[in-house]
């Protein structure tokens, strides 16, 4: 009794908790949040750490702190690398959305990243218990995905999802409500972020910052540049030898060659889903082809990549930072499907 009444007063939340950013779905509300998955924490003592910041603020901390400030990312390449960091940055999304009722405990839905172990898992759910959950769910990302695109999951057809986060590329077959077959590689935007650093320390002697990275391959990055004008950028840095700072010009096709390690490693990674997928399956994407999604799939001609690699239909979502959200959001909504697809 006391269970239905809190269940019609609570706030019921859902979470991405994304390797890049983190994103938060009130229940009635829709995306309430969406802040970068980073913690700042200051050291103290000899063990004792203190957190700081978490989210927008914690990433302007990023690369300006003094040394005894970190700022992590707790779930870079898909797993959980600092605990604590981890429940922190739980309880303090949490607290955001149901911060004006905050004496009842909500049912809280969370998508996570499928490579992560049982124990990463527990975790989670004691993060979220911890800072006042009623009721904790945990649905792997890519089903989230696929939800959130609007697929038809439970039917028995083959419905295939690729999911190009920051830390990590997951790919998934679906059908029945359940995955058939995945793959959780560590690479996604931030691996063509480092490269990008790289190319322009080898070719240029010129030392960037992932930040400025990342905006070159967000302006300049394209997957298949010869389907467009070129264009070139104007990129400032540090000279290696000199140390002082300079400017460089760098075009599409630089780019393109800087990043194609992480691409061919995502391409990879599909093929060999596709090749573990059984016939039965695979011959529906023929018809349905493969959905992407993630901040990743919003590099230029990502898609036609993709295409022209497996010779199957490609469609990226509308909205392909929200699609994770919307999907563990919707759940919300239908609690015998999110019994369904929630992992144990
Ligand atoms: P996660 O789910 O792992 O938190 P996101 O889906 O939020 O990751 O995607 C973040 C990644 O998407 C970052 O590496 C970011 O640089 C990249 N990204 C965002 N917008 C674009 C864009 N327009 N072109 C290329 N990459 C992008
Ligand atoms: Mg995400």
């Amino acid at each position: 009794m006391l269970d239905f009444i809190a269940t019609l007063f609570s706030t019921d939340v859902a979470l991405d908790l994304g390797t890049a950013n983190t994103l938060v779905y009130v229940r009635g509300k829709g995306i309430v949040a969406n802040e970068p998955s980073v913690v700042a924490l200051k050291k103290e003592g000899r063990n004792g750490k203190k957190v700081l910041a978490v989210g927008l603020e914690a990433k302007e901390m990023l690369g300006r702190t003094p040394g005894n400030i970190i700022a992590i990312r707790p779930l870079r390449e898909g797993v959980i690398a600092d605990f604590e960091a981890a429940e922190e940055m739980i309880r303090y999304f949490l607290i955001k959305a149901h911060k004006r009722n905050t004496f009842v405990r909500p049912r809280v839905v969370i998508s996570i990243p499928s490579g992560i172990t049982q124990v990463e898992k527990r975790a989670v759910k004691e993060s979220a218990e911890a800072a006042g959950a009623r009721e904790v769910y945990l649905v792997e990302q890519p089903l989230a995905a696929a939800i959130g695109a609007g697929l038809p999951i439970t039917e028995p057809v083959g419905n295939m999802v690729v999911e190009i986060g920051g830390g990590t590329t997951e790919v998934a077959v679906i059908s029945l409500s359940g995955i058939v077959v995945k793959n959780s590689v560590r690479v996604g935007g931030d691996k063509m972020d480092e490269a990008i650093v790289q190319y322009m320390r080898k070719k240029y002697n010129l030392f960037i910052g992932e930040r400025t990275a990342e905006e070159i391959k967000i302006k300049l990055g394209n997957a298949c540049p010869e389907y467009d004008p070129e264009e070139t950028i104007e990129v400032k840095g540090r000279d290696l030898i000199s140390g002082i700072p300079r400017v460089c010009e760098i075009n599409s096709y630089e780019v393109r060659e800087a990043i194609n390690e992480p691409l061919n490693q995502i391409i990879q990674a599909l093929k060999e889903t596709l090749e573990k997928t059984p016939p039965q399956l695979a011959s529906d994407l023929v018809d349905r082809g493969i959905i992407i999604s993630g901040g990743g799939s919003l590099l230029r001609n990502m898609d036609l990549l993709i295409r022209k690699s497996v010779a199957l239909p490609v469609t990226r979502v509308d909205e392909p930072l929200f699609t994770v959200v919307k999907g563990v959001g919707w759940l919300l909504d239908d609690v015998r499907l999110l019994r369904e697809v929630a992992s144990d």
